[in-house]
């Protein structure tokens, strides 16, 4: 596989997409609304410049995102069609495994995303890599049609908490309105990514809150396997509590820890700390204020563990002192 370390520019970009004739789009395990949303309109951008063009990631889609692909996804890597991967802070987390050809394409807006790729086009200021896929639309001269525009919408509103986070610029809210003028309506794709959930969602939620503990300026949340059970919830169910423990006051960085087949799966939020540094420090990755790793340990050890670790960050956080 040809490594290049350097970035390319989305001129450069658009012009290799010219020439691609099969191309199999894929995104990072544990696909979310970005790393559809943003395939999903790449796939488009292909079947109109022409090309053969096929979504495919091992994991089953997200049912609340099955809508924006325009074809039913395959589970493993064509052969003969060139990757293209989005949304993908590492070759390992791609949704196939990565073919001796190597990738492609590696479109991303994760700050630590090594330029694993022939082609490389990382955009750390972007607030979803939908909004580096609309760049190309720009680029090729290509008309956003409302599946494309919805399609980029959901990256983007999923991607920035609903336009809350600090990732969130003007030229991503412009982009937003040409989306909207496009034929996008908001309260249509709120209907279909937020009322998706389901009474054992609720549940696993409310466990997940409730076992929510302070130290200082953090709060961590654990679930367990037990939980699980007795809410008939699934470990990503539990994940959708992680915005709700965001809304405490004088709380600057937020931890899930869910159990795991492996051991423990962190999701690590802030305002202020880089928790990517932290999740990095365990193997895992992600942005300065959203990331994510996973340990071998079972949650309540995870806990201690991310505490320790927690002592010793560049940005001094607050643990309080009744530990
Ligand atoms: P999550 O908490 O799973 O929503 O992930 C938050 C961010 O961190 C996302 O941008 C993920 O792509 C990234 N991330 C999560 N887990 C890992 C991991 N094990 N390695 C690298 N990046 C990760
Ligand atoms: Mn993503
Ligand atoms: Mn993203």
């Amino acid at each position: 596989m040809t490594t290049r370390t350097t970035n390319n520019t989305a001129r450069e970009v658009a012009d290799l997409l010219k020439t691609l004739d099969r191309v199999a789009v894929t995104t990072h395990v544990g696909a979310d609304g970005d790393a559809i949303g943003a395939s999903a309109a790449l796939v488009r951008l292909m079947h109109y410049l022409g090309a053969e063009a096929v979504f495919c990631h091992q994991e089953a889609v997200p049912t609340y995102l099955e809508w924006l692909l325009p074809d039913e996804a395959l589970r493993a890597l064509p052969a003969d069609h060139d990757l293209l991967v989005l949304d993908t802070s590492r070759a390992d987390r791609a949704g196939v495994p990565v073919p001796q050809a190597g990738v492609r394409l590696n479109l991303d807006h994760h700050e630590d995303n090594p330029l694993y790729a022939d082609y490389n086009l990382l955009d750390p200021q972007a607030a979803a890599s939908a909004e580096i896929v609309a760049s190309l639309y720009s680029e090729l001269g290509v008309p956003i049609d409302k599946s494309a525009a919805e399609a980029l919408y959901v990256g983007i509103r999923t991607d920035t908490g609903g336009f809350n986070f600090r990732n969130i610029s003007p030229r991503a809210h412009e982009l937003v309105a040409d989306l909207l003028r496009a034929g996008v309506v908001p309260a249509e794709v709120s209907e279909r990514i937020n009322r998706r959930g389901s009474i054992e969602q609720l549940r696993i939620v409310g466990v997940s809150l409730a076992n929510a503990v302070r130290y200082g300026e953090v709060l961590i949340s654990t679930v367990e396997n037990a939980d699980y059970e007795r809410t008939g919830a699934t470990e990503l169910d539990s994940k959708e509590s992680i915005d709700q423990l965001r809304t405490v006051a004088g709380i600057d960085v937020v931890a899930h820890l869910r159990e795991v087949p492996e051991g423990t799966k962190g999701s690590l939020r802030s305002e202020t700390v880089d928790v990517g540094e932290i999740a990095r420090r365990f193997g895992g990755g992600g942005h300065r204020l959203a990331a994510g790793y996973t340990t071998p340990r079972r949650p309540r050890e995870a806990r201690e563990e991310l505490l320790e670790i927690l002592k010793t960050t560049s940005t001094s956080v607050d643990l309080g002192g009744e530990r």
